[in-house]
């Protein structure tokens, strides 16, 4: 609730804050138990800073989190041992998320061991084994270490570990970005089987609308640190309100060559989160921009049933 994430910027010679990149610059959402919430917009627009403070992996400046009730950000050192363990990440890059000098089982034991929760021994080996082949590895992987993987077995690796200490909660930072396309497919359909299997939640993050569609039950969509319209998949996908969301869709391509489609290609560049344009952060680029545009930060409105969007305009 009201998350917002601003780190620092530093500048001359004794490094004095100049100004604050406003990553995250208050966003509200909630995520329902069992369902994915997709988050899109392009690189650098608050996705995975959201998703991070979320977690507290990046404290947050302000703002609210609760999970399940409880208060995260004024969670005890024990209370949050204990979130932490039940809200779990997957990183992007499987290629740098794994310690090259551990073995699989290694890897994938470290947090149970970490935690308490079991020894070293038979038990741990047979948990771990279990682990691998939930995420579709064989038992004899455990030896090995990550290089001798390819790119979707090792993200598979990164959700057997994330899932070691039976969370409810994940937080998915592009996933599946770093592989080829025919394996992300199968990546994403694991995560939605696991999803059924364990009753798992996920922020899925992506900068990729087709990934999203897949996976999602609902759809935010970011844009300079802010959520500009969150809905279910069908309305975001059939009937966007937010002139962002529509030239975002308008992108991607139809496998049809017959049927045509309107591109609307968006003028300027994305501006810099420091020093946010003002009212509505798109109206540099908004083709429908008014002067309120420019002078009212736009309210996250509720349109319909589960459909807010933040625009002057969008009815
Ligand atoms: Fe465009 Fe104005 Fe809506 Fe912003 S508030 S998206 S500038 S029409
Ligand atoms: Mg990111």
């Amino acid at each position: 609730k009201n998350l917002k994430k601003y780190f620092p910027v530093t500048g001359g010679f004794f490094k004095k804050t100049v100004g604050y990149i406003k990553a995250t610059d208050d966003v509200s959402f909630k995520i329902k138990e069992g369902e994915t919430l997709g988050l899109v917009g392009e690189s650098g627009c608050g996705k995975s800073t959201t998703g991070r403070a979320i977690l507290r992996l990046h404290e947050p400046t302000s703002g609210e989190i609760y999970y399940k009730g409880k208060d995260v950000i004024n969670a005890s050192k024990n209370e949050m041992k204990e979130l932490r363990r039940e809200m779990q990440i997957v990183f992007q890059d499987p290629y740098s998320s794994l310690n090259p000098r551990m073995t699989v089982g290694q890897i994938i034991s470290e947090p149970i061991v970490q935690h308490g929760f079991m020894k070293k021994g038979k038990e741990l080996e047979d948990r771990v084994c279990q682990l691998l082949e939930k995420c579709g590895l064989a038992r004899y992987h455990i030896n090995r270490y990550p290089h001798q993987f390819s790119g979707g077995q090792r993200q598979r690796i990164g959700i057997a570990r994330a899932l070691t200490l039976n969370p409810s909660f994940i937080v998915a930072d592009e996933p599946v970005s770093a592989l080829d396309v025919s394996i992300q497919s199968q990546v994403l359909n694991l995560m939605m089987d696991l999803q059924e299997e364990l009753g798992l939640s996920y922020l899925f993050i992506s900068h990729d609308l087709s990934v999203v569609r897949h996976i999602s039950n609902r759809v935010g969509v970011m844009y300079l640190g802010s959520l500009v319209e969150l809905s279910s998949k069908k309305e975001l996908f059939q009937d966007p309100k937010h002139p962002y969301t529509r030239a975002l869709l308008s992108a991607i391509p139809v496998a049809n060559p017959k049927t045509k489609k309107k591109q609307i290609i968006l003028k300027g560049d994305i501006p810099s989160n420091v020093n946010p344009p003002s009212g509505c952060k798109f109206h540099t680029r908004c083709p429908y921009a008014e002067d309120i545009c420019k002078e009212q930060v736009p309210e996250f409105r509720k349109l319909g049933d589960e459909h807010f969007v933040a625009c002057h305009l969008a009815k």
